[in-house]
């Protein structure tokens, strides 16, 4: 057996594990090495129960304090104790598993390990792992535990088990790294690296593995643009773009004029669109730095010119919104287009309607989540694609987008504060444009981090705010282990919230879990104001425009990455009104204080990301994972920036010194960057 072995001639591995492996994309004992731990539990100290904190996954240890009571109906039984230590009692409770009072009921000391929630009468830790007696945690003590990405019927103990038993076969011929570059940087060898991956016995054994393969990605990564590169600069323009009048009659009529830096970048991009090439360039500017309106300019321009543009959103709701959006300014400014909504939850027959009219050319500006606009449309003349910076292009995608037409012009939006010398290795690709500048008239947005104990003095000020005629966002605890229970504690919150709003307010509730339809309905009312309070986990965060919302009350803020709640506070203080954003935490840490404190003295989304990787640091590999950036397997580009730059740095010199990879010590690099090529469907024939 090696690593190209298919895992159904393991032992223990039958057709039934090996098709729920198959549903994660595991089918060989390589894909078992490769597939790492989604995190690590770590079981630390006990905490005395006066310091559980809200919202975390908390230790404590203590004597069953009453009697153990069971409650609730057959189908839901609820047991509750109360575990008592010298410096308080915490409520516990477990589902449908009453034979605990009995197990339990016998004293003496004993452990329990969980999330520590909010509940109407306070304080819970809910289903929390028993150690009885409190002894038995001690074994497990500072190990680490993998914890992999899961999927029904396919149990974490038995991953760890196959995982065991592959790496058995792990062996350095799968090894691509070329010998030269593991030594320059000394790295881990291949077989160690992928068993430490996997069960490392410290914090510092995995960072170590870590390193090697987060610089394997990022040096493949770095490979495969610049080869895409050297392609794209051969790409001729074959789009005749003239200025026209109705653009500068469109930017008299708005009701405010573009700042300096839009200005600017504008510029940028009708000189590509009327350049020689076609144009690849990125757009950066943080969150409320106005990049809509630059978006909607390149599209008036392509489709004023007789040709199409698309318009590529993450989501439904935020494509259902630039559409909205933009079908209100044509009609508005008296703009002879026609836009198109294109979406995943639109009838087979809305749909196939809605192709024809992108066919015949009757639609100049099509907008939509990114797989409609890829698949099955057909574009009369489509000169534009506008996206942002989750996808990328390559040659191949762009040839299917233009079907039998020409390459179309590609314009990246993106808000993500990446310090220019990253950005110029992650976007190697493309040109950089940076909208440097606020709107003017903005008020800053303004700040507060408060414990748990302000969270009714938050309540009556939201209440205040809604009184005014404004509106509110709630994000809401999350919940990662399971989805399921993410949906019901924004539920059970916005409940409770409802109760304390009163009549008067209404409170809206929004999810992962919900349907598309449902999620299009709430955004729909909260637009309207027919919601006022909106509790909401993190599928508010990137570009819902609600200029009346100017509230934004973000729960245990703590577990958020500081980019993160950045992108979140920027859903307030976008439009006149002075807008608020409190940071609710549970933990009491100091390092918890220093890191919200960033945000509450600074609005400025680039120093913000460069504040917070100095207090992580590069060795902090537990951090919250930055969300929104490009999707690297094990690398973080802000946490990483360094391991990125050498990898960009190799990836020269390799290029420069054998540009074809035809050394021996290439052949597997070279083979993986094919890989990567292909799936990425980066390019065809590189
Ligand atoms: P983002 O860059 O986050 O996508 P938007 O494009 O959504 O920001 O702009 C945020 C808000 O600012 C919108 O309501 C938009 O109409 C407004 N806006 C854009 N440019 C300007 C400007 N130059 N002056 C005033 N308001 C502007
Ligand atoms: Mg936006």
């Amino acid at each position: 057996m090696n690593e190209r072995s298919q895992i159904i001639e393991m032992k223990g591995i039958g057709e039934k594990t090996a098709s729920l492996f198959s549903k994660v994309g595991i089918t060989t004992v390589g894909d078992l090495i490769r597939y790492y731990p989604r995190t690590y539990e770590i079981f630390e100290d006990p905490v005395p129960i006066a310091e559980v904190s809200e919202g975390s996954v908390c230790t404590v240890t203590g004597a069953v304090f009453g009697r153990i009571q069971v409650s609730g109906n057959r189908n839901l039984q609820v047991t509750t104790l109360y575990l008592k230590d010298l410096t308080g009692t915490l409520k516990v409770i477990w589902f449908r598993m009453p034979f605990l009072r009995t197990t339990l009921g016998k004293g003496g000391a004993l452990t329990l390990r969980g999330r520590v929630l909010r509940k109407r009468d306070g304080l819970v830790m809910e289903h929390p792992e028993i150690y009885y007696p409190a002894s038995k945690y001690e074994e497990k003590k500072d190990s680490m535990q993998p914890v992999y990405t899961l999927t029904a019927g396919l149990t974490n103990n038995a991953v760890i088990k196959s995982v065991r038993q592959a790496l058995e076969h792990a062996s350095d011929r799968m090894d691509i790294l070329p010998q030269s570059l593991a030594e320059k940087y000394h790295f881990m060898p291949y077989e160690t690296a992928v068993k430490k991956m996997h069960f490392p016995e410290n914090k510092a054994e995995f960072s170590e593995a870590r390193k090697r393969f987060v610089f394997e990605e990022f040096l493949v990564f770095t490979l495969s643009l610049r080869k895409l590169k050297d392609r794209e600069d051969r790409m001729v323009n074959s789009f005749a773009m003239a200025d026209r009048p109705e653009i500068e009659r469109f930017l008299e009529a708005l009701p405010y004029s573009l700042t300096g830096a839009q200005q600017k970048v504008w510029k940028e991009i009708r000189s590509d669109m009327q350049g020689k090439y076609v144009m690849s360039r990125l757009v950066q500017g943080d969150v409320g730095s106005g990049k809509t309106v630059i978006a909607f300019l390149a599209l008036l321009l392509a489709g004023l010119n007789g040709y199409q543009g698309a318009l590529m959103a993450p989501t439904e709701v935020l494509a259902r919104q630039h559409f909205e959006n933009i079908s209100g300014m044509l009609s508005e400014y008296g703009l002879p287009l026609r836009a198109e909504l294109l979406t995943g939850s639109m009838t087979a027959k809305q749909k196939r309607e809605a192709y024809e009219r992108i066919q015949c050319g009757e639609v100049s500006i099509v907008i939509g989540t990114h797989a409609l606009i890829q698949e099955k449309v057909i574009y009369r003349n489509l000169a534009l694609v506008v996206t942002d910076e989750q996808h990328r292009f390559g040659v191949k995608q762009r040839e299917a987008l233009a079907g039998k037409g020409s390459m179309p012009h590609i314009l990246v939006m993106s808000a993500t504060p990446i310090p220019r010398t990253l950005a110029i290795i992650l976007y190697g690709d493309l040109d950089i444009s940076v909208i440097d500048e606020m709107p003017k008239n903005r008020l800053p947005i303004k700040n507060c981090v408060v414990d748990t104990g302000y969270r009714k003095k938050a309540y009556n000020f939201m209440k205040k705010q809604v009184e005014e005629g404004r509106q509110c966002y709630v994000i809401c605890p999350m919940v990662e282990e399971s989805e399921a229970l993410e949906a019901e504690n924004v539920l059970d919150y916005s409940e409770i919230l409802s109760d304390v709003m009163g009549d008067d307010v209404k409170v809206g509730c929004l999810h992962g879990r919900m349907k598309q339809q449902e999620k299009d309905e709430i955004m729909d009312a909260f637009g309207k104001n027919e919601i006022q309070i909106l509790v909401s986990t993190t599928v508010v965060e990137v570009g819902i425009d609600v200029p009346n919302a100017t509230v934004i009350m973000i729960e245990n803020a703590e577990r958020f990455g500081l980019a993160q709640l950045h992108q979140l506070r920027g859903r307030v203080g976008r439009g006149k009104y002075q807008s608020y954003c409190i940071f609710m935490t549970g933990s009491k840490s100091d390092e918890t204080k220093e890191r919200l404190d960033i945000l509450n003295h600074s609005n400025d989304g680039f120093f913000i990301a460069g504040e917070d990787l100095r207090l992580r640091g590069p060795g902090d590999l537990f951090g919250i994972r930055q969300s929104g950036i490009m999707d690297f397997k094990l690398g973080d580009v802000f946490q990483d920036s360094v391991i990125l730059k050498q990898a960009a740095e190799a990836a020269g010199r390799i290029l420069r010194e054998d540009p074809e990879l035809k050394r021996p010590e290439y052949t597997k690099l070279s083979e993986a960057l094919q890989r990567y090529i292909t799936d990425q469907n980066l390019e065809a024939t590189l």
